[in-house]
């Protein structure tokens, strides 16, 4: 990989201190009046580059974490694998990581690497140069001065920023091998930028997949998350199909999903992108949820096919899935219970007789099932209906209410009578 640094003055690129968050410019002046180097570098350079709002800014420093500390009343220091200070402003977080050394470098012993190459620790300080090459992809290793407002290229990342490609630094396969999530980057970004991935950096993501399987379950729900909330999960997921990734995230997940799955998803995948494009939040169990839909159907059949009633069997079926699930990718217990609450309201909706509707719709998770209903209509898995019924409930007022209620055939198929009459009057219930 050719490397030689280029540094690209002030009049030849776009980047202006305007479009730099102030707690960035901050983070970066303190720095420097301290005597450090300083260097805005990753998302923050790349998307400003291209032209666009970098969500959050990345800096790099020849500051040590210590050092960066002692400088910020408002940091801390976080991580074990690789120290880094975070500056708090309110809402804003700056994260700041000293200059590294490349793992390769014989001289720096400290590196940990376990059996199949992964880089355990990561704390060998270095200069400029040598932080830039142990960086990902050559885009993310571009750097803005703070002392002469330059752009620093040390792996021709300005040529792939052109080119439109995602590249690796260095030999892709012993890159992946370091760090097997930046497989899941290299997707991520494709998608985000809707760049190409350089041939010899998509190679081995067909052969690698495996080693995946090796990296902790919180990381791979930080890196999940990063990819559904990046207003492009759509492509995302159909680029981890293609490269064969996904089997290593959703283990339940169909090699070869059927046509309602894959609808389900893309729809779903697709108003979430346009959920976040909108600004708006979105409920990171719900995609989960989604994903999960399919092989939790299948498991629960098993389980009616053996005798279980439904309900019962969606329970089971549903725990275990989770169970192994979160084995991958350690989805936090407040969004598993959201799940089950997603699904086993799926069963629920359908049944609305007596006051069953209104106390449904004014179930915490009642939005959220009710989307999910609408999707699956949507995909063809189930008939078209139900979902209008539910759109014109939440819009009736009391009176029609009751009457869309009354209205309904009077004896759901399969309900059995109720056994006793109600104790109270509906007169004296409030
Ligand atoms: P965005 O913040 O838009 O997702 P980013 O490129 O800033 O994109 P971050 O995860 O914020 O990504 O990381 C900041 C920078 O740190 C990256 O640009 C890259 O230079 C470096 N980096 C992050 N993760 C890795 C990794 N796994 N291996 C090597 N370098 C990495
Ligand atoms: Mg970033």
């Amino acid at each position: 990989m050719p490397s030689g640094h280029q540094i690209i003055p002030r009049d030849q690129h776009c980047i202006s201190r305007n479009n730099i968050s102030e707690n960035a410019l901050k983070v970066l002046y303190r720095l420097k009046n301290a005597g450090f180097e300083a260097y805005l570098v990753g998302g923050g350079v790349r998307d400003l580059l291209l032209g666009g709002h970098p969500k959050d800014f990345d800096i790099a420093t020849s500051a040590h974490p210590e050092e960066v500390n002692a400088l910020f009343r408002n940091s801390r220091l976080i991580g074990r694998r690789f120290r880094l200070v975070h500056v708090l402003f309110g809402r804003e977080m700056i994260e700041v990581a000293t200059f590294r050394a490349a793992p390769q470098d014989p001289d720096h012993a400290q590196h940990q690497q376990s059996a199949t190459g992964q880089l355990l620790k990561d704390n060998v300080y270095g200069n400029l140069d040598e932080d830039a090459l142990r960086r990902d992809f050559t885009i993310n290793a571009l750097y803005y001065s703070i002392e002469d407002f330059t752009v620093r290229d040390f792996a021709n990342g300005l040529e792939d920023l052109n080119k439109r490609q995602i590249q690796l630094i260095g030999d892709p396969e012993s890159r992946y091998q370091e760090d097997p999530v930046r497989m899941l980057r290299a997707v991520r970004f494709a998608a985000k930028l809707d760049f190409d991935i350089a041939v010899e950096t998509a190679e081995p993501l067909y052969r690698l997949g495996d080693l995946l399987d090796h990296i902790p379950s919180a990381r791979l729900f930080d890196e999940s998350q990063k990819i559904f909330t990046s207003g492009h999960a759509e492509t995302s997921w159909r680029l981890l199909q293609h490269y064969g990734l996904v089997a290593h995230l959703f283990p339940f997940f169909p090699s070869q999903p059927n046509e309602h799955a894959t609808q389900l998803i893309q729809q779903a995948m697709r108003n979430t992108d346009a959920r976040i494009q909108a600004g708006k939040h979105i409920a990171p169990s719900f995609l989960f949820a989604i994903l999960l839909w399919h092989p939790v159907r299948e498991e629960m059949q098993k389980h009616q096919d053996e005798g279980l009633p439904p309900m019962q069997a969606l329970q089971k079926a549903s725990h275990h899935i989770i169970d192994q699930q979160i084995r991958t990718i350690s989805v936090p217990r407040r969004f598993t219970t959201a799940m089950r609450e997603m699904w086993d309201l799926q069963f629920k909706l359908p049944r609305r007789h007596g006051n069953r509707a209104e106390r449904l719709v004014s179930h915490p998770r009642f939005r959220a099932a009710y989307d999910f209903l609408l999707l699956r209509e949507e995909s063809g898995e189930i008939e078209p209906g139900l979902g209008e019924w539910w759109t014109l409930y939440q819009e009736a007022d009391e009176v029609e209410r009751k009457k869309m209620v009354s209205e309904l055939s009077p004896n759901p198929p399969g309900r059995k009578k109720r056994r006793r009459p109600k104790k109270k009057p509906d007169s004296q219930q409030h």
